[in-house]
């Protein structure tokens, strides 16, 4: 359904939606690349492409606006780098109208205790190259019944990727399902990542990434509110930065979603899903993400200066008269 063309035609929402006319030289250019590679098909593997993913190695991004996606492929979870794949024109072409510069990292996490492949990391690419990274990662599902290693990707995250130009605290989307260890150990650290370390706590581990991250942590609509899983991402991230995705289709709207709002651009968002589907699962997700979910819009999008605790709906910033729909 999902094509790098732009074309929403197809789209069979109740709304119309076109991409931003500004950068439609860029979509044609990343869609005459996928069209010279033929359809889009996301073939099943038994392995990743280590050299695109290798957590021995560092990633960096020289972009203002990285963004990491981060999956929990252990157990059921296996095939979602699939389901990103296929809407992967979609939240590319999407985000790339609000902010040119994006450029998006995926990781796979897995667990360092029972997996062949614990971590995978792509570099951060953009347009039609995201393609060739997705695929390198490999939905291993493995991992042990309960806690998974989600710490260990919080340690690469704060020591192997860097974001030197990133002009404010860059999203990071964790998409997962389980608790995890308590604590990181120093030899996982050494046999997965290359390097040597020490045992550290994943919670305090993920409370640094989250002081550079706006780190979410999107749960699958399993388990109980406020079980284990909830508390212990509650200590790790803070409550207001974990979320419960009610419907696993809906998993990359509330992703596009928090996003959007926090750009200014919700408004945008609400019409571009409204061309995809009906008007009441817009409206639900909608409310879902200003009423539940909550993302601070701290800062204007254009100018940065600090936006009022009221400031909700159609906002004219008051310094650069940016308007924006929060
Ligand atoms: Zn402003």
């Amino acid at each position: 359904m999902y094509s790098w063309s732009g074309d929403t035609s197809d789209w069979y929402g109740s709304e119309g939606y076109d991409f931003d006319p500004a950068h439609k030289a860029a979509r044609e250019r990343e869609a005459a690349r996928a069209g010279a590679a033929g359809p889009r098909t996301y073939e099943a593997k038994g392995r990743p492409l280590e050299a695109l993913v290798d957590p021995r190695r560092t990633v960096a991004c020289s972009s203002t606006t990285p963004i990491i996606v981060a999956v929990d492929v252990t157990g059921s979870m296996a095939s979602w780098p699939a389901e990103i794949f296929d809407r992967l024109p979609l939240l590319y072409m999407t985000l790339h109208q609000y902010r040119p510069e994006l450029e998006i990292c995926f990781a796979a996490i897995g667990d360092a205790r029972y997996d062949q492949w614990p971590l995978q990391v792509t570099g951060f690419a953009k347009g039609y190259d995201l393609e060739q990274q997705l695929k390198a990662l490999y939905g291993e599902g493995g991992g042990g019944d309960g806690p998974e290693g989600y710490g260990l990707f919080a340690w690469y995250m704060l020591h192997r990727v860097s974001i030197p130009n990133a002009a404010e605290p860059p999203f990071l989307i964790v998409y997962g399902d389980a608790p995890m260890h308590e604590t990181v150990h120093g030899k996982e650290i050494e046999k997965v990542c290359g390097v040597p370390g020490q045992d550290q706590s994943a919670i305090e581990l993920w409370q640094a990434v989250a002081k550079k991250y706006n780190t979410w942590f999107l749960r699958r609509p399993t388990g109980s509110a406020g079980d284990e899983v909830d508390q212990q991402w509650f200590r790790a991230l803070g409550p207001q930065q974990v979320a419960r995705v009610h419907d696993e289709a809906r998993a990359i709207d509330y992703a596009l979603g928090i996003v959007a709002r926090s750009w200014g651009r919700f408004e945008d968002f609400k019409q571009n899903m409204a061309a995809r589907h009906a008007k009441e699962k817009v409206d639900d997700l909608a409310r879902r993400i200003v009423e539940d979910v909550k993302p601070r819009v701290l800062h204007c999008p254009s100018c940065m200066a600090g936006l009022p605790p009221t400031a909700f709906g159609r906002w004219v910033c008051e310094y650069c008269k940016a308007t924006l729909d929060l």
